[in-house]
């Protein structure tokens, strides 16, 4: 492929984007970018400074004053390696409403299209083939059911020896970020009308990423 390449997933929380995204991305020799993380990576700094979730104004201030960089497929933050940090339930529980700021999100899309420029990528998160990159040449909205998807995270956490994991709970969250992401007057979460919609519900990770492949590939 000489031309550049510019992929574009969104989709719902927990729908398997990222997982997806990397595999793509290590198949067809693309630069990952995971724009969640960058919302999640100010949300920690926002907790981390006792900064009232509510106070926009705080927020904005703590954001000029933030860098929020990848290297290598980590994120750091202020040039701390936060993959970890970013994934705990206490981000999730708040990422959303930081998510949701008009001004947030218009600093965090300029970020986004200058890291699209720099070589072939593959974007994943909630408005990129509808806001940040229009022009992808390949769009998908990645779905599955809201029972399915509390599940996947449910199994995760499991298997990554958490305790007191408890699948209502998870389902609970999972809905509220849902309602947030997809309800929120700036960039909602919606499928771009020219992206292909895949149901993972009943498919493995390896058929949807085959099932992508086929598809920028011309099969
Ligand atoms: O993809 P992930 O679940 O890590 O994203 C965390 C949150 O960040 C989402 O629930 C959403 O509120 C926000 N987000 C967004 N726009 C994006 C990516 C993520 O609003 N492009």
């Amino acid at each position: 492929m000489t031309e550049k390449l510019v992929v574009a997933i969104d989709g719902p929380a927990g729908a398997g984007k990222s997982t997806i995204s990397k595999k793509i991305a290590n198949a067809l020799k693309l630069e990952y970018i995971d724009t969640g993380a960058m919302y999640r990576a100010l949300t920690l700094k926002v907790l981390e400074e006792g900064i009232d979730i509510n106070d926009v104004d705080k927020i904005l201030d703590i954001l000029a004053k933030t860098s929020i960089t990848f290297n290598d497929n980590h994120i750091y933050l202020d040039g701390v390696r936060v993959d970890k940090e970013i994934r705990e339930n206490r981000i999730n529980l708040h990422v959303s409403n930081i998510a949701k700021i008009k001004e947030v999100r218009r600093e965090m899309v300029k970020i986004q299209r200058k890291l699209s420029h720099v070589s072939n990528v593959i974007m994943d998160g909630r408005d990129i083939g509808t806001v940040v990159l229009p022009n992808a040449n390949f769009k998908f909205f990645i779905t599955a059911s809201v029972e399915e998807r509390a599940n996947r995270r449910y199994k995760e956490l499991l298997s990554k020896g958490e305790k007191n994991v408890n699948y209502e709970q998870i389902l609970k969250e999972i809905k509220e970020r849902d309602r947030i992401d997809s309800t929120r007057e700036f960039a909602p979460l919606k499928k771009a009308k020219d992206a292909y919609e895949i149901d993972t519900t009943n498919m493995t990770i390896c058929e949807v990423v085959d099932k992508i492949i086929n598809i920028i590939e011309g099969r």
